[in-house]
């Protein structure tokens, strides 16, 4: 099997780079490969499913900005049913909160308002004042005001991987399921069948890819294998520049909770926004589907950067850490119940918590998403392709520009990220 393309990883990621390949380029022969029995099973499945454009850096921002135009149009203008809902993320926030003035600068840009002391006093579920002890122990503070960001939401991740499969699948992208890609070899590009080849002195390439018996060779490869990268790369000696960090999910489900999800007096969509606590950026997301909150945090210091194949929701995690402090803020919680959860990882580009969309030898590598590769992954797709096409500018869908080769690793021109969930 041979293309001109091939894309190794059918997430969100590997998903959005073909389509914006083929779509630009028909000619080229293009396959995606997944060692998963099907598309959008790697982290893709595991996310909170949140969007928001709310970002401090600016390429952030556009990534973000220019995906949630593209899939608005997905769902009000193709037709298709992406389970988009504008019902806006919500930061709670203490006095003297140093993203405020970041946030206010982001409102001339999208939609965001500003939630004083007052209005928030009306949300009767939610206590302002942590009681005296958890604030003690905790060191909780008072809550002072809240930023409603609008452009911002929920979506259904496995609707919109379905959306960019079907359209690759229409434009003549192949699919090629349960193929684990091992061991990149490097070659040489032009073989003197001498041992010991690829020489320091040979221009390098990869050929193939290999799985068990199976063999796939290409021109360029695209690895669109988020945590997974680093160990594809190791043989090749080439850095992937990320690290994985456990995310988890927990859903939680109790007497008031529907009350709370289905609050729709912010943005009238029917469900109240993704809430993120004053601490730690410890958030709730409302799960209408199921009437509970899916909780969730991005714990730093203390979580190691183990990756494991399986990894499983940690009961106490929840327990003593984010139960504790939410219901400090929302006493219904006491009297809620975690009904599941489930486990993945952030691939973290640890400097500034941008992607990384380089080129080396003939693989271009699109990772470290560091926990926004969704929300970001219309523009993520768009700037892989122009990296492949070898344009110095990416157009996203809203209009906005900017140089793909500041998500590179030598032209790399990106402020470091403040606002992580
Ligand atoms: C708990 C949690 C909450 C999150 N919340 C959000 C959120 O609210 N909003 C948001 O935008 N993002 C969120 N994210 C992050 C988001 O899920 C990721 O950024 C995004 O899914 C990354 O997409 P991807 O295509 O790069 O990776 P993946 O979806 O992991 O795809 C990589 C694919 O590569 C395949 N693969 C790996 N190695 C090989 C190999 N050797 N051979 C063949 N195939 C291979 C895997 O099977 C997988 O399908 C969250 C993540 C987690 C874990």
């Amino acid at each position: 099997m041979k293309y001109d393309v091939v894309v190794i990883g059918a997430g969100i990621v590997g998903l959005t780079s073909a389509y914006h390949i083929k779509k630009n380029n028909p000619d080229v022969a293009i396959a995606v490969v997944d060692r998963a029995p099907t598309y959008g099973q790697g982290n893709t499945a595991k996310s909170a499913a949140g969007f928001r454009d709310v970002f401090t850096s600016d390429v952030n921002f556009k990534l973000s900005n220019g995906s949630i135009s593209f899939y608005r149009e997905i769902q009000e203008t193709v037709g298709r049913d992406i389970g988009l809902k504008f019902s806006g993320y919500m930061f709670l926030m203490n006095r003297g909160d140093r993203r405020i003035e970041k946030l206010k600068e982001l409102s001339r840009k999208t939609r965001i308002s500003f939630i004083d002391a007052s209005d928030l006093r009306e949300i009767d579920y939610l206590s302002l004042v942590p009681d005296a002890e958890s604030a003690g122990i905790m060191g909780l503070r008072e809550i002072d005001s809240a930023v409603l960001a609008r452009n911002c939401g929920i979506i259904d991740p496995v609707l919109l991987c379905k959306y960019y499969y079907d359209e690759c699948m229409a434009l003549g992208v192949e699919f090629i399921f349960n193929f684990d890609a091992r061991d990149l070899e490097l070659e040489p590009v032009n073989r003197l069948d001498f041992p010991g080849e690829p020489f320091i002195w040979q221009d390098k390439r990869i050929r193939i890819i290999k799985s068990g018996s199976r063999e796939i060779e290409a021109e360029t490869f695209i690895l669109a294998t988020d945590v997974w990268t680093t160990a594809l790369l190791d043989l090749t000696g080439i850095d992937s520049h990320v690290r994985p960090k456990k995310r988890q999910v927990f859903q939680v489900g109790g007497d008031k909770i529907p009350e709370m999800v289905f609050d729709d007096s912010f943005t009238g969509e029917g469900i109240c926004p993704f809430t993120i606590l004053p601490r730690d950026g410890i958030y709730l997301r409302p799960a209408p589907l199921e009437k509970s909150f899916w909780v969730g945090v991005a714990d730093d210091i203390g979580r190691d950067f183990s990756l494991s194949e399986d990894p499983q929701p940690e009961i106490p995690f929840y327990d003593m850490n984010l139960l504790q402090v939410i219901r400090s803020y929302f006493p219904a919680f006491s009297r809620t119940k975690m009904t599941s959860g489930w486990a993945g990882y952030y691939s973290y580009n640890t400097i500034d918590k941008a992607p990384y969309i380089f080129r080396t030898l003939n693989l271009l590598i699109a990772t470290g998403t560091s926990g926004s590769g969704i929300l970001k992954g219309d523009g993520i797709g768009r700037t892989v392709e122009a990296v492949y096409s070898g344009r110095s500018s990416v157009k996203l869908h809203n209009g906005l520009e900017f140089d793909p080769a500041m998500l590179g690793v030598k032209g790399r021109n990106v402020e470091p990220e403040e606002i992580i969930l």
